[in-house]
């Protein structure tokens, strides 16, 4: 989709499009960064486009095109972030490509050093009148050596600092790989990191044998909350119900951030009932806050949430446990919200 975009501003009609986006972003009320200009270039230059129905979805719902917004479209639909996953992959390989270097040079230093000890030794061994001859042609040979051991020593000295930038890197790379599965405003797992996630630990509770519970939660009336509280607020809550959950979510459990005001929490090795319990305790908890704006202090009123989770019955796939925590969710919902609600279990099925 990249590549359109590109044409169509190398064509005449650039500074059109890009006038178009600019009045279509003012109309929204769509905050001017790059990620969403990049957005609605693309909205505008192809309005019959996946992305373009997205977004007109979106807006046609009455939903704001708020930077959180944005941040999801660009990973769903510009190719820049599968573009950093191969980049990530290029990156790991140079590492790997000069760690072996590193322990090549590395080897050949050992082997020249004790080269140059059994030379010594040789020599020391030889100090005799009658072996003057011999003796000089090692004492050669020991200077030969030494010289090779100094150059060994520069060459050390630079494959230091190459190592050096090469953990650099690395590190940076981690930083990079841990940024794309963060969710920038709560700093829980992001969408793409809670779905590597949940496939792995479905294909581990298989391989294993063991239980796996998926947990997704929901904040209630978020919409009007946002409506009287304006998304900025509605943030602030996102993040404040984060951190409870976060809390509740530490490794090996995975908490995350599925969707807009919606969670999600990973339990590996863990029964419904046991998700139940954390889950009543995050509701209780989410629940019994009073609220506080933060620039006026004014009461913002109870938040609740509502969650849904299932237990995964034996060879079942990671899409079929999100559809049954979805549905226990939707009855959470329907039963009045500020509430938790398990799928039925395969014990119950069956009987
Ligand atoms: P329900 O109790 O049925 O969940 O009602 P609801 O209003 O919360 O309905 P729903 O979950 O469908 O609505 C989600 C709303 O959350 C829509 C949007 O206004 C708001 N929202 C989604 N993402 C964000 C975000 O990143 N920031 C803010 N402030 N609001 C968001
Ligand atoms: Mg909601
Ligand atoms: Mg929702």
């Amino acid at each position: 989709m990249s590549s359109d975009v590109e044409t169509l501003l190398r064509a005449p009609t650039a500074y059109a499009l890009a006038r178009k986006a600019i009045a279509a972003m003012e109309l929204h009320k769509v905050w001017p960064t790059p990620v969403n200009f990049e957005i609605w270039i693309h909205y505008v230059g192809n309005k019959d486009g996946p992305l373009a129905a997205e977004i007109d979805q979106l807006l046609g719902a009455g939903e704001a095109f708020t930077d959180t917004v944005g941040e999801q479209l660009a990973a769903k639909y510009l190719p820049k972030a599968k573009l950093n996953g191969e980049i990530l992959d290029a990156g790991d390989a140079l590492a790997q490509e000069l760690d072996s270097v590193s322990r090549a040079i590395e080897s050949a230093r050992e082997t020249s050093e004790a080269y140059g000890q059994q030379l010594a030794t040789a020599s020391a061994s030889l100090e005799t009148e009658d072996a003057t001859a011999i003796k000089a042609m090692v004492e050669t040979l020991t200077t030969a050596t030494q010289r090779v051991q100094s150059e060994n020593k520069t060459l050390e000295t630079q494959l230091a600092d190459t190592t050096a930038e090469v953990t650099r890197l690395r590190e940076h790379l981690e930083l990079v790989r841990r940024d794309a599965m963060t969710d920038g405003l709560t700093h829980l797992a992001n969408r793409k990191a809670f779905d590597e996630a949940l496939e792995r630990a479905c294909a581990d509770a298989e391989a294993e044998g063991e239980a796996l519970t998926l947990a997704v939660l929901d904040i209630d009336h978020f919409k009007s909350f946002n409506d009287t509280w304006g998304h900025q607020t509605g943030d602030q809550v996102i993040r404040y119900v984060a951190s409870v959950i976060g809390r509740a979510g530490r490794s090996p459990r995975l908490a995350a951030r599925y969707g807009g005001e919606e969670f999600a929490l990973i339990f590996p090795g863990e029964a419904a009932e046991t998700a139940m319990a954390v889950l009543e305790d995050i509701r209780e908890e989410v629940s019994s806050r009073v609220l506080k704006r933060r620039s006026t202090n004014e009461d913002l009123g109870a938040i609740t949430i509502s969650s849904g989770l299932a237990e995964r019955k034996a060879g079942e796939a990671a899409s079929s446990l999100v559809e049954r925590a979805d549905a226990a969710l939707y009855a959470s919902k329907r039963g009045g919200r500020n509430r938790t609600t398990a799928a039925e279990t395969a014990a119950a099925q069956a009987a």
